[in-house]
């Protein structure tokens, strides 16, 4: 079954200026044919008119916590929450992602390894969900944060152990901890946690099983160490100085800011239930964020983007998308937004020969925008419909 969607306003993914007029071919979930020079003999397949639409890749949300619960105190939820109400939430969350434009997840952070269990149901279509790419357990050091609901290792022979034992559940991609983090109590935003030696000994075990590797890091001396140790990409990476950022550039290191996790913290604050700590940190970070972030845009740093959903406020299926806004007021450019949230993203992830931007032999998955989100990048908040490998999501 051949489809093609006509008269669009492409928007590719790949940074390249809106194709007008165009059209898209899809054969079984995949891109055959992109073009200006529309056909009649294309009528003899289904034909789809978006007149004067928007076309745009579906967004990747590159740092996703599908089971946790968005709630003011988010610490004292999980501790309290059965696994089975983590697959509920998770399964429901799936669906409202892919309907609120995101076709692709990246998982970093579950409890019991409900991503990866949950991945192949979506693969098998048993429930409606975007593309999934997932760490486990996350490895942070005795007392580190996310120790709650992480696993806790120390030293090289731990660290090693704790990744071989994640391989062997059959994830995806590896995380770890390298600073301490806004949500957990009694720890610093600032203080690197794992050492250098540690952090090197989990890329080792990841990087010879062919995986990636992933940590959290706020404070600039954790990053710092976690470029030096090879890891692929930092996550929040909020607290920078010139030099981290330098080093970012030379390695290659990608960036996955997360403002969302933040903002939403700030936003609704002590009024909403959210403990103390964690506003005032969130507070100290984002203000820090704002400066770093820039810079690290100019300078030319990978950045992908991420919200870090199922945080405080931060809900599954609804931020993904102001992320994306979030983005641009803290410096970059629309198209470079959208680059970040499809073709960075797909190349973070790996996935990028068939994931990302709209280009032949990829996957159809895409967004119908009414308006121009070069010009409005809210638009893509209030899209007017989701295709999932040419499928119209529903
Ligand atoms: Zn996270």
């Amino acid at each position: 079954m051949k489809t093609c969607f006509k008269n669009i306003n492409l928007i590719d993914g790949t940074g390249k200026e809106v194709l007008k007029n165009s059209y898209i071919i899809v054969e079984d979930g995949m891109i055959k044919e992109i073009g200006t020079e529309y056909s009649n003999n294309f009528e003899q397949f289904q034909v789809v008119d978006l007149e004067g639409k928007y076309v745009m890749p579906g967004l990747i949300d590159c740092h996703m916590h599908i089971s946790f619960p968005p709630v003011a105190d988010m610490v004292s939820a999980v501790k309290l929450t059965h696994t089975i109400d983590h697959v509920v939430r998770a399964i429901k969350n799936l669906e409202a992602l892919l309907k609120s434009g995101v076709t692709y997840i990246r998982g970093t952070g579950s409890i019991d390894y409900i991503d990866t269990k949950l991945k192949k149901h979506v693969i098998n279509g048993t429930i409606k969900g975007p593309g999934m790419h997932c760490a486990g357990k996350l490895i942070t050091m005795t007392g580190g944060h996310g120790y709650y609901l992480g696993k806790e290792a120390d030293g090289i022979d731990g660290i090693r152990k704790a990744v071989r034992d994640e391989l062997k559940e059959g994830v995806d991609l590896i995380k770890i901890v390298s600073t301490g983090g806004i949500t957990t109590p009694g720890v610093d935003v600032n203080a690197y946690q794992l050492n250098v030696d540690e952090l090197k000994a989990a890329v080792e075990e990841a990087h010879k099983a062919g995986k990636k590797i992933c940590t959290h890091s706020h404070g600039t001396q954790g990053t710092k160490n976690s470029i030096i140790a090879g890891i692929d990409c930092i996550e929040h990476a909020t607290i920078l100085d010139d030099e981290a950022i330098e080093m970012a550039v030379k390695a290659g290191t990608y960036f996955v800011p997360t403002i969302s996790a933040m903002y939403s913290i700030v936003k609704n604050g002590e009024e909403k239930g959210i403990p103390k700590y964690v506003v005032d940190k969130a507070k100290e970070v984002i203000e820090k964020q704002n400066i770093g972030l820039r810079k690290a845009y100019e300078a030319g740093v990978k950045i992908a983007m991420g919200t870090d959903s199922g945080t405080p406020f931060n809900i599954q299926g609804e931020n993904s998308a102001s992320e994306l806004e979030l983005m641009t007021r803290y410096g970059m450019n629309p198209m470079d937004v959208i680059v970040s949230a499809t073709k960075t993203a797909s190349e973070l992830i790996g996935i990028d020969n068939e994931y990302g931007t709209l280009e032949i032999g990829k996957h159809a998955d895409f967004l119908v925008l009414s308006e121009n989100p070069l010009e409005n990048i809210k638009t893509i908040q209030k899209l007017e419909s989701v295709y999932q490998n040419g499928v119209l999501v529903d």
